[in-house]
């Protein structure tokens, strides 16, 4: 079991103590928050947690380190490269997070993905949004407080809730669509950001509606997802919509329509680029769906 640790993080000296006992091991992301692993081990399938034994002497300044959580009694943290000194660097590559995620275990990949979207979100809060004061770290990194008395602003960390549709016609056929950051004939679930004021079921309907032209009059959760880009969670629906023609939004998808289940079948069979890849929300959706 991976804990968070909401309650010991709060204690700073409890942070600092697990900081300086040397039991802790830690995952280190480069400069584009890619995870960084030791070119001597690269099998990535589990996360790449280090020993203190690799730090370099230098590292004394408490201010750097996001504490992520303890695993199997294992107080995790996480560091940027910049901080690790070049003789650590010479010993590493770093691979991009889309790939990693693929890869992990459920429970690293959240490990994984709550140290990417800490250590992304730490950059921008460097100063209070409210008044532009410098602000301090507090618990071990999840929160942050402005410096300057009369404001004190506390800022938590941001997550951007998304949907993510699979249309279908209530029968055997489903609608698809390819969005401009899709590869040229790969079709995927209808998807989009929450908007401020709004309801998850609001968004579900506004996006497809807006997508693809269709009108969404049933709709049932499925599960949701974590997502690196950079730290949103996918809340996936199956949705049922009359079957109709698509007016697709041209800014966003550029191509879409309606596929039944016996194409969608054969294209799974031959592992053909048509569906989205494994491991995607999008794809669980289509699984199931086909699987049902
Ligand atoms: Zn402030």
């Amino acid at each position: 079991m991976f804990d968070r640790l909401d309650k010991k993080r709060r204690d700073v000296g409890w942070v600092l103590a697990a900081r300086e006992s040397k039991a802790f091991r830690y995952l280190v992301l480069d400069s584009d928050s890619h995870l960084v692993y030791l070119r001597d081990a690269p099998d990535i399938s589990e996360l790449p947690l280090f020993s203190t034994d690799l730090l370099p002497s230098h590292f004394g300044n408490r201010a750097h380190g996001v504490l992520l959580g303890e695993r199997d009694g294992e107080v995790i943290f996480c560091f940027d490269s910049e901080v690790m000194g070049p003789e650590f660097m010479d010993m590493t590559e770093s691979v991009d997070s889309r790939l990693v995620t693929q890869n992990l275990s459920p429970m690293d990949s959240s490990i994984f993905l709550m140290a990417r979207a800490l250590t992304l979100w730490s950059v921008t809060v460097q100063f209070c949004g409210r008044c532009g004061s410098p602000t301090e770290k507090l618990a071990g990194g999840m929160s942050y407080r402005c410096e300057k008395p009369i404001c004190s602003t506390k800022h938590y960390p941001k997550i951007d809730p998304a949907v993510i549709m699979l249309v279908t016609d209530g029968g055997d056929q489903v609608a698809l669509g390819r969005g401009r950051r899709h590869p040229e004939g790969m079709f995927s679930c209808f998807a989009g950001f929450l908007e401020p004021g709004e309801s998850i079921e609001d968004a579900v309907v506004r996006e497809v509606n807006e997508e693809s032209g269709l009108h969404v009059e049933e709709l049932k959760y499925f599960s949701s997802q974590a997502w690196p880009y950079p730290s949103a969670v996918m809340i996936g629906f199956i949705a049922n919509a009359r079957k109709t023609e698509l007016v697709l939004d041209s800014d966003e998808i550029l191509e879409g329509r309606w596929f039944s289940r016996s194409e969608l079948e054969i294209a799974r069979e031959a592992g053909s680029r048509t569906l989205p890849r494994q491991g995607s929300l999008a794809r669980e959706l289509l699984d199931f769906w086909l699987d049902d």
